[in-house]
């Protein structure tokens, strides 16, 4: 397990650090976790991406034309909507950030069309993404249709056959899907044959990431396209209440939702910060996802973070109900801010997320993505903890895309929480 001191890190970063931009690191670290570890073939392509990245996100016009496709194309700012009933019944108030209404049903589309306007900006003749479930795939090929670039989506079978709608989808969308049959045959084996490609090609190919993973500058870009989502949160709470909210609430995956939501807030040093992860059927290695409240440091895809892996530091495979929270790994700013304490880590179960998600329908008129009903599940425990609190919930994503899961595990005979 990791070391904790209040505030700062075991390499002596601080949240200070991170608050006045100082991390990540010119290596690339927050703190010890982060960095880049890569083929050496692939560190130019990572510094001229950091270099392009940079100098985009300084300019006034690429920054207006990404305002412009968020507001325009997305539909953004989502709405924040106060959750009536499920406030009520938990005896909290509840804010919910709208993610599941911005265009392709997720947030990933923010961070794939900025990306895509990068990729675009660096003259990269074809683009390439790694996909789960298939949201990012998604929101990648589309990205990519409407600034007419050509994409490639690597997709492991298994996920491919979990996920045929989003096959489909992509399809529509003019992407190529290339069905990865190395390895674990899912997410990471899909990010393993993306990093493939990429080396085959530094120069021409940009590789549109969908996670506050992998290596430098990755975690940062992800975040910065994602912030949105928490800098319209905030604005709206102090609009709509006339304060901060009590705590924020958000699922943890590779973390980019949950980053986005709580960059905003981080030095906001009243707002308690709570990330979800997936407790999955049980505690044991490889019976969940949950990366920060289990993981110890290690190197995966490119980046030091906390991982899922065996005493032998083999990474190990994992278990979620919801495939978009199904990966051994966590982003390197997540591990850091587990590690100063800055952000609860807590997991929840398949059957907890599952009950949150059908609550939330039924009380609410939205049905959650089975990833956003972690979330749910989460500030329900915390409302219990804390009566009257007023808590800010990151909706990540709509769960159209789950109505066949949940169809399975009635069949199966359901769960129990
Ligand atoms: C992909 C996904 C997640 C998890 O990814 P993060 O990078 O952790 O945000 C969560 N919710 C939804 C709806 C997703 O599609």
């Amino acid at each position: 397990m990791i070391e904790s001191r209040a505030g700062a890190g075991t390499s002596g970063a601080t949240l200070e650090d991170l608050i006045a931009g100082r991390l990540p690191d010119e290596r690339g670290r927050f703190g010890e976790f982060g960095g880049r570890f890569v083929p050496e073939t692939l560190m130019p392509a990572l510094g001229l991406l950091e270099h392009g990245a940079r100098e985009a996100l300084d300019d006034a016009a690429f920054r207006d034309s990404y305002a412009a496709q968020l507001r325009d194309w997305i539909g953004r700012p989502t709405p924040l909507t106060r959750a009536e009933r499920l406030s009520e019944a938990w005896g909290a108030h509840l804010w919910l950030k709208r993610e599941d209404l911005a265009h392709t049903g997720a947030h990933k589309i923010n961070n794939a069309i900025g990306q895509a306007l990068l990729a675009r900006r660096m003259g990269a003749n074809r683009v390439i993404a790694e996909t789960g479930a298939g949201q990012h795939g998604v929101a990648s090929a589309a990205a990519c249709s409407r600034l007419g670039l050509p994409c490639t989506v690597y997709m492991g079978e298994v996920d491919a056959a979990r996920q045929r709608p989003n096959v489909q989808r992509m399809k529509l969308l003019g992407a190529e899907v290339v069905q990865v049959t190395s390895g674990d045959r899912t997410l990471r084996a899909a990010i393993d044959e993306a990093l493939r490609d990429w080396v085959s090609d530094p120069e021409g190919t940009y590789y549109l990431l969908g996670s506050a993973v992998g290596p430098h500058p990755y975690p940062w870009l992800v975040r910065e396209l994602q912030a949105v989502i928490g800098i319209e949160a905030r604005d709206g709470m102090i609009r709509a209440t006339g304060s901060l909210p009590d705590g924020v609430v958000a699922c943890v995956g590779g973390g980019s939702n949950a980053i986005g939501l709580f960059h905003p807030f981080l030095a906001d040093a009243e707002v308690e910060l709570l990330g979800i992860e997936a407790g999955g059927s049980g505690t044991g290695l490889g019976e969940h996802a949950a990366t920060a409240s289990h993981g110890s440091p290690g190197v995966l895809h490119g980046s030091r973070s906390l991982l899922l892996q065996d005493p032998y530091g083999q990474v190990r495979d994992t278990h979620s109900v919801s495939a978009g929270l199904d990966y051994p790994g966590v982003g390197p700013e997540h591990s850091f801010l587990a590690e100063i304490g800055r952000v609860r880590y807590e997991a929840v179960g398949d059957g907890e997320a599952v009950a949150a998600l059908e609550e939330c329908a039924a009380a609410e008129g939205i049905i959650p993505a089975l990833e956003s009903a972690h979330a749910l599940a989460g500030a329900k425990r915390w409302a219990r903890e804390r009566p009257g609190a007023v808590i800010l919930l990151g909706l990540s994503g709509r769960g159209d895309k789950d109505l066949g899961i949940l169809d399975g595990l009635r069949e199966a005979g359901g769960l129990v929480a």
